[in-house]
């Protein structure tokens, strides 16, 4: 439900506008919530926690998710290996998963809903609207980001076109049929498009209608944002994302100065060695913990991606702690 108010144009949502103890208090109930909801339903949460002598009571707040270890995508893998199909982090009944998006490994995600509210937020920071015709880039076959992001670009009114996969010919094609204006995907295959429609001599800038551009999946350089903006006249914007834990994300204000931290996940940046928290302006790996996603008893994921955490006043009002991403994805 997109809000009512004369902030409609500036936030999806007024939690985007929260105050940051009111967020505070909100993600560690969030988390206490989690913590007992994986335990009791996720065999394997409920493992890893014995096996390090933590009770879900004992995780009454960030801080004290340090005493948990970090878990990465190849222990995930070789979890599901010995435990199929889910290596027992599904926290709900088999029938109530919606979709199963697998991945390399194969890694099997159960996800029970791909109506995400984070990723119609971060679309709308984004500038999309009702009007807008967009083309998503990302593949439909198997992974999560194409479905994910469509229904999204839906919350915020624009009409998609499931442009993935398909050849750079038809994109192109399209989106000068129908006259399309904004792209979700990866940077380097919107500037594969440039490039093949340059090479088709048209001319990019006067022949398309492209006004802004998503990009997730990769790091979009500073050198490419500043093209991209400056020669071809597209408002640029960037996301995190982390499918292996249902989709969480982080998402680029009209600041574009780090990606605002959504309500649906905890995250950490920690010492990948220790697993220790550390504090704001330091570098260490994006951990990350759902505690809105009943499907997946998942309990800090370490996501292997490195930033640091902002935690200044953003100028574009929202309160959202930021992340600054280093390494690329
Ligand atoms: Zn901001």
């Amino acid at each position: 439900m997109v809000l009512k108010s004369l902030r409609q144009d500036i936030y999806f949502d007024d939690i985007e506008e929260r105050p940051v103890n009111a967020r505070h208090i909100y993600l560690e109930r969030k988390l206490r919530s989690a913590i007992n909801h994986a335990y009791k339903h996720a065999p394997a949460a409920r493992e890893i926690m014995e096996k390090a002598r933590v009770k879900p009571a004992d995780i009454h707040n960030v801080k004290s998710l340090v005493r948990l270890p970090i878990i990465r995508r190849n222990d995930l893998i070789e979890r599901q290996k010995a435990a199929p199909p889910y290596g027992g982090f599904l926290a709900i009944k088999p029938e109530a998963v919606e979709r199963v998006f697998i991945s390399a490994g194969p890694l099997r995600e159960p996800l029970h809903s791909v109506k995400s509210k984070p990723f119609a937020m971060s679309l709308w920071a984004a500038g999309f609207r009702k009007g807008d015709i967009v083309i998503n880039a990302f593949n439909y076959n198997l992974s999560p980001e194409g479905m994910l992001i469509h229904e999204g670009l839906r919350q915020c009114g624009a009409t998609v076109i499931p442009s993935g996969g398909s050849s750079m010919e038809m994109q192109i094609q399209t989106m000068r049929d129908l006259k399309v204006n904004g792209y979700a995907g990866t940077p380097s295959v919107l500037l594969i498009l440039i490039k093949k429609a340059e090479e088709m001599e048209l001319d990019f800038k006067t022949v398309f209608n492209l006004e802004r551009a998503w990009f997730t999946g990769e790091l979009l350089s500073p050198e490419n944002r500043k093209m991209l903006e400056e020669n071809y006249g597209i408002d640029t914007r960037q996301a995190y994302t982390v499918m292996e834990a249902g989709g969480a994300n982080a998402y680029e204000c009209p600041q574009k100065t780090g990606l605002h931290l959504s309500d649906d996940y905890v995250v950490e940046i920690a010492d990948p060695v220790t697993g220790n928290q550390l504090k704001p302006g330091d570098t260490g790996e994006i951990v990350v913990t759902p505690i809105d996603n009943k499907a997946w008893g998942l309990i800090r994921y370490g996501t292997g991606e490195m930033a640091s955490c902002i935690t200044e006043r953003c100028a574009c009002g929202r309160t959202a702690h930021r992340i600054q991403v280093i390494k690329p994805q």
